[in-house]
């Protein structure tokens, strides 16, 4: 039985396992399909406090593990299939691992951003296109831009991202192409973006 364990290895559950090893709670931490997490898809991130000059996203994620390994957390790479919340202590079937129980569980599962699926598209990311308007607006001020947004209006609203031809705090203008497919809300409706 493990004290604690982490599911996801991006930047929340690597904070959490710096954490929890260094307050003796010997954290397992599962990477899943993706180590270090969504940061290691990108090139530079300028917007984590403590590198002035900005650093990549590969080297932060694998700077943040280290971390977490030298104050004694555990790694293990597997798909986590099914968490039984019911009782404690909890239980994670996890793939190539069978069962595993643990006293407390933080999961960190993160989020995956959704490609158009367009020529060109995954070739040119971090060269002009972007999954993330508050972390990459900042790159793109004063220019034209598209964006395809799988959000409602109102999400949008809350959020930084420019509505259909209309200026943002970043872009001078900005054409909506989000196709109606990728408008599902939370609940899986489908609803016609302002753009389309
Ligand atoms: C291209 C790109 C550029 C970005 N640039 C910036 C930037 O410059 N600045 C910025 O602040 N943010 C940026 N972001 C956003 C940032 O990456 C995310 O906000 C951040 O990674 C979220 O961290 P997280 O720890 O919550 O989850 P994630 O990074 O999403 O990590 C999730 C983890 O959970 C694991 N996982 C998921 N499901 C399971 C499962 N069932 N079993 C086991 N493991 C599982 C995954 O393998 C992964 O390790 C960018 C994102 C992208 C895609």
């Amino acid at each position: 039985m493990y004290k604690s364990i982490i599911i996801g290895t991006g930047p929340s559950g690597l904070t959490a396992a710096i954490y929890l090893a260094r307050a003796n709670m010997k954290p397992l931490v599962i990477e899943g399909p993706e180590p270090g997490g969504q940061l290691t898809t990108t090139t530079e991130v300028e917007n984590f406090p403590g590198f002035p000059e900005g650093i990549m996203g590969p080297e932060l994620m694998a700077n943040m593990r280290k971390q977490a390994e030298r104050f004694g957390a555990e790694f293990k790479t597997g798909w986590v299939n099914s968490v039984d919340l019911s009782e404690r202590p909890f239980k994670l079937q996890v793939e190539g691992h069978g069962e595993l129980v643990a006293e407390s569980l933080i999961i960190s599962t993160g989020a995956s951003a959704k490609y158009l699926g367009i020529p060109g598209e995954k070739d040119n990311v971090g060269r002009g296109v972007s999954t993330c308007a508050t972390c990459d607006g900042f790159f793109f001020r004063g220019k034209k831009l598209s964006s395809s947004v799988a959000a409602t209006p109102r999400w949008r609203k809350r959020t930084s991202l420019p509505a259909s031809r209309r200026t943002s705090r970043w872009c001078t203008a900005a054409m909506n192409c989000a196709p109606p497919k990728l408008c599902r809300t939370a609940r899986g409706r489908t609803r016609k973006s302002a753009g389309s």
